[in-house]
């Protein structure tokens, strides 16, 4: 029950981050496309040819707080926006791509709103830097 709640995981929603904002309206975003549980832009920031972030328009904090909360219907949207994206941006190809999901501070996420990274255009190098 305390899980369902989000209380126990400490999922709590800040309705300031830039990606409520920019769901809102109150900034710009380049749209790649649009669905009505997902949205997916291109990152401000891009560190591959193709960089692009695929985001639930839900308010969820996190990988771990969208799957364990949302509803069948918007985790379903949200990959099948995930493979349009994919064919839409030449990706689906033999030569692939990164998917990258930060989660929390040791994942160094930045915005806290779940968000997942595609990226492609170039060989991507490893998964982790070695430590
Ligand atoms: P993360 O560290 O996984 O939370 O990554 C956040 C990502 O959001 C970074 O790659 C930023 O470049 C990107 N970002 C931050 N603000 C914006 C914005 N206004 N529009 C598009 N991407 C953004």
């Amino acid at each position: 029950l305390l899980i369902e709640k989000g209380v126990a995981m400490g999922w709590t929603y800040d309705p300031t981050n830039i990606f409520a904002r920019i769901l809102r309206g109150e900034i710009p975003n380049r749209t790649v496309m649009e669905t009505p549980h997902t949205l997916v832009f291109h990152d401000i920031r891009a560190q591959a040819p193709v960089h692009v972030l695929v985001i639930p328009k839900g308010a969820y904090v996190s990988l771990d707080h969208f799957a364990a909360e949302a509803p069948e219907a918007e985790i379903v949207d949200f990959h099948r926006t995930v493979a349009k994206t994919c064919a839409i941006l030449g990706l689906s190809g033999a030569d692939g791509f990164r998917a990258i999901c930060n989660t929390g501070e040791h994942g160094h996420q930045e915005v806290p709103h779940y968000h997942l990274h595609i990226l492609g255009g170039r060989p991507m190098g490893r998964m982790v830097e070695p430590v």
